[in-house]
């Protein structure tokens, strides 16, 4: 899925778990990080334009070093050494890892029905052991919007009412007015349909 839905579905999943901004931002981007695996179409798209021998690093690489257990578990330690309750952000970490794993076996395939994307979850120990979900939906379908309008309703309407968005985690003041108009709607909405 894009990095907004995973974005957003890390936040909604595991910012109740976590008690301060630093430790939510921190676990939103480890759930970001497994693309990092996709780096190397910078380097493709690099080599094509300077008109070099074509390379396919994206391919190559993308799935494959950023989206298994090793990688989890790097993630999840490196999540650990920046946040300030480092156990609890190591595990939210770790299931906001492989929650990013679950969206892109749901929804990640290519415009034709046999180009699905599969993980190599032991990889890169062992990269024969693939795991693919056969009714994958395509990247962009109405599923994947569905998905991200929910996940962004959820996160609008618990900031509302907590006091606090991912807008917090840039700037607090920000976040501040952020929430005052998100009340201001929210108050709109329960008075006209409260
Ligand atoms: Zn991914």
């Amino acid at each position: 899925m894009s990095p907004i839905t995973h974005f957003l579905a890390g936040w909604v999943g595991f910012e109740s778990s976590l008690r301060n901004q630093r430790d939510r931002a921190i676990v939103c981007l480890a759930g970001l990080a497994p693309d990092l695996d996709g780096a190397g179409i910078v380097i493709d798209l690099f080599n094509k334009l300077a008109s070099l021998p074509e390379t396919s690093f994206y391919q190559d690489w993308h799935r494959l070093y950023g989206h298994g257990i090793t990688a989890a578990i790097v993630f999840s330690l490196f999540a650990a050494a920046f946040g300030h309750d480092r156990l609890r952000v190591a595990i939210a970490a770790f299931f906001c890892v492989h929650l990013h794993f679950l969206c892109d076996l749901l929804g990640s395939r290519g415009s034709t029905p046999d180009d699905l994307w599969g993980l190599y979850y032991l990889a890169p120990w062992d990269v024969t052991q693939e795991i693919v979900w056969q009714g994958q939906w395509q990247l962009i379908s109405w599923q994947n919007t569905l998905i991200s309008v929910t996940l962004m309703l959820i996160l609008l309407e618990r900031a509302s009412r907590k006091g606090y968005s991912p807008v917090g985690c840039l700037s607090p003041r920000a976040d501040h007015r952020f929430i005052a108009v998100l009340r201001q709607w929210r108050y709109a909405v329960m008075k006209r349909f409260g």
